[in-house]
C-alpha cells in the first residue's frame, strides 16, 4: 500500500527583502548567512527558494518531494505529472542503483532558468517553457533524478559516462518515452562512444546485452566510489571502449 501525505506550506508567498533592510544588524547577519550558502553550493542555476508562488511537501513511502513552483499560472496537470513521475521512477532507480540515495528531493519550477533541467545535489531545476513546447517529455524527470541516484560528487570518471548512464536509466525506467518521441538513435558513422547521452546509452545497452548484464550497475558504483580507470572497462567487458565500439558498429542491433 502506498501512503501519501501532502502539506501545502504556503501559497503566493513573496520574500519581502525591503522589510529586513530596515534592520541593519539583521540584514548584516542575513548577508553573512547567504554568503556562506552561496559559497557552499553550486552557483548556477541561481538558488533562491524563498520566492515562489506555490510550495508543496509530498511524502510517499519514506521519500519526500519538496515541490517549489515559481511559474505563475503553471498547468496543474504538469505539476501532477512531474510529481507522479518522480514517485513512479525514483524508488525504482534507488533500488536498482543506489539504495543510499537521498530520501528528500527538491523540484524547483523556475522560469528564470534557461536550460531544460539541471540537477545539483538532490535539487532539480526545471524550465517550464520546455514543457510548454514538449508537453510529453516527462521523462526529463527520470534522467534528472538518476543524477541524484548517481551521486558521483567530484568523480574521477568522464562526464560522458555520467550522461550515458542517466539516459540509459531513462531508456530502461522511463514512464512514457514513446509519448515524447524519445528513443535511442540509430547508429551512424559519425558517432563515437563518448558522444554521451543517447548515443552512449545505446552503446551501454548493447554492452549489457552482449558483454555483461550488470555493466551499468557496476560502472555506476565505480563512478560513485571514484574508482574509475581505463582498466575497469577490461575488467567489466574484456575490452577497451574503443575495441567494444568497433565490434558494436559492425553489429549494432539491440
Ligand atoms: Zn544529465
Amino acid at each position: 500500500m502506498s501512503k501519501t501525505t501532502r502539506l501545502t506550506v504556503m501559497i503566493s508567498y513573496k520574500c519581502n527583502k525591503q522589510q529586513t533592510m530596515k534592520l541593519p544588524i539583521l540584514s548584516l547577519l542575513l548577508w553573512l548567512i547567504s554568503s556562506t550558502i552561496a559559497i557552499a553550493t553550486t552557483p548556477s542555476p541561481v538558488q533562491d527558494d524563498n520566492s515562489f508562488t506555490e510550495s508543496d511537501t509530498i511524502q510517499q513511502n519514506g521519500i519526500t518531494l519538496i515541490y517549489i513552483n515559481k511559474q505563475e499560472g503553471l498547468s496543474v496537470d504538469l505539476s501532477a505529472k512531474l510529481q507522479e513521475t518522480f514517485f513512479a521512477v525514483y524508488p525504482k532507480l534507488c533500488k536498482a542503483y543506489n539504495r543510499k540515495s537521498a530520501r528528500k528531493v527538491t523540484f524547483v519550477i523556475d522560469p528564470a532558468y534557461d536550460g531544460v533541467a539541471a540537477t545539483s545535489d538532490a535539487r532539480v531545476v526545471f524550465n517550464p517553457r520546455w514543457f510548454d513546447q514538449h508537453p510529453n517529455d516527462i521523462d526529463v524527470v527520470t534522467h534528472e533524478v538518476m543524477h541524484i541516484v548517481q551521486d558521483y560528487g567530484e568523480t574521477n570518471g568522464p562526464w560522458w559516462i555520467t550522461e550515458g548512464i542517466a539516459d540509459y536509466a531513462r531508456f530502461k525506467f522511463g514512464v512514457d518515452n514513446e509519448g515524447a518521441g524519445w528513443k535511442l538513435p540509430d547508429v551512424t558513422e559519425t558517432q563515437n562512444y563518448d558522444n554521451s547521452y543517447r548515443v552512449t546509452a545505446r552503446f551501454f545497452t548493447w554492452i549489457v546485452q552482449n558483454k555483461n548484464k550488470k555493466f551499468v550497475e557496476k560502472m555506476d558504483k565505480i563512478m560513485r566510489e571514484h574508482r574509475y580507470s581505463d582498466a575497469v572497462w577490461v575488467k567489466l567487458t574484456g575490452n577497451s571502449p574503443a575495441e567494444l565500439w568497433k565490434e558494436y558498429i559492425a553489429n549494432p542491433q539491440i
